[in-house]
């Protein structure tokens, strides 16, 4: 990092990392925005966003968030590619490890997001990348005329079962209750395609296969105790997601569920570090909720800054 004082760093380039980069920036505060990945966060594994205004007929996810790099670029955001290791509070200066280098800020926005959540079941992790997947959008292409499954009853559940229907030739809908928690208009949709056959009540108790991938699920029937083995080529897991803030554990206060909590201006228990989006406690995530927290952040770092 040629630059070691800065005045803010942003920790994560999904949609309140890059609306916080896009304010603070065009407020003239140098400002660097850290990115593990491509930026985007999990709006890049989405097919079509239909709920985030100024869009009608929808916008792809990854054409959506190459629309936000873009506009923070066009105000000189310093983009870079990073691992944020370690964050310490040394009061006016927070210094930041950075692939093992110190970089110094004068604020933090820790924009990080969440995780897919995991089932934690057997021959979980075994199968991942073998028939096991958490990204329909990635990698629903390769089970063209297959058998697969979806796990969850959320909004991805229900938008990534959708996604599946244009490859596969069956799209089961594997949820634990016998109701949907998607919006009315996805539960509808998924519930009329004619590929998809939800099984109620079930519980995913193994994951089965052998050297060639996943071959079947075992799965539990939580009223009648039943069990039974599903065959699949592909199994996807939406079960929602972790926050991405353990690595701030001992620093930040975080809920029993990992969230970083903060005021309603995204403030956390240190002056000078704010959180933003999926990362932070919150009612709703959303893009828009994720773009206010952002816009949000950016404005209580310029008070912070102003004293
Ligand atoms: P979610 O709304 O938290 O839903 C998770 C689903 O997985 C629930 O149906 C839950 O079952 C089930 N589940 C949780 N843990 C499980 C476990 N251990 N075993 C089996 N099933 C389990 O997560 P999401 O669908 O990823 O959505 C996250 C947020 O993003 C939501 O706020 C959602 O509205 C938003 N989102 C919005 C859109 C959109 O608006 N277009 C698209 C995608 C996501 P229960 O129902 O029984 O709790």
């Amino acid at each position: 990092m040629d630059k070691t004082v800065f005045d803010v760093v942003i920790i994560g380039g999904g949609p309140a990392g890059l609306t916080a980069g896009l304010y603070t920036s065009r407020a003239r505060l140098e400002t660097l925005l850290v990115e593990r990945m491509i930026p985007g966060g999990q709006v890049m594994t989405t097919t079509k966003v239909e709920n985030y205004p100024g869009f009608p007929g929808g916008i792809d996810g990854p054409d959506l968030m190459m629309r936000f790099q873009e506009h923070c670029q066009e105000f000189g955001l310093r983009i870079e590619t990073g691992e944020v290791e370690g964050l310490e509070d040394q009061g006016e200066y927070k210094v930041l490890t950075i692939d093992g280098e110190p970089v110094k800020a004068r604020a933090v926005i820790i924009a990080t997001g969440a995780e897919p959540r995991k089932l934690g079941v057997t021959g979980e992790s075994e199968f991942t990348g073998r028939g096991v997947s958490y990204c329909a959008t990635c990698d629903g292409a390769f089970f063209r005329d297959a058998t697969v499954a979806i796990v969850g009853g959320g909004d991805t559940a229900a938008e990534e079962a959708l996604f599946l229907t244009r490859f596969a030739k069956k799209v089961y809908l594997i949820h634990r209750r016998d109701e949907l928690r998607a919006t009315a208009i996805l539960q509808d949709r998924v519930l009329k395609n004619e590929k998809v056959e939800p099984v109620w009540n079930a519980e995913v108790t193994e994951i089965k296969g052998d050297n060639s991938g996943m071959k079947s699920v075992q799965l539990k029937d939580r009223v009648s105790g039943e069990e039974r083995t599903l065959d699949l080529e592909g199994m996807f897991i939406a079960i929602g997601v972790t926050p991405k803030a353990q690595f701030l554990a001992e620093l930040l206060e975080l809920d029993s569920e990992g969230y970083i909590q903060t005021d309603t201006e995204c403030r956390t228990s240190i002056p000078g570090v704010f959180a933003a989006g999926d990362v932070r406690k919150k009612i709703l995530k959303q893009i828009a909720t994720a773009v206010g927290d952002g816009a949000i952040a950016a404005i209580m770092v310029e008070k912070y800054l102003d004293g």
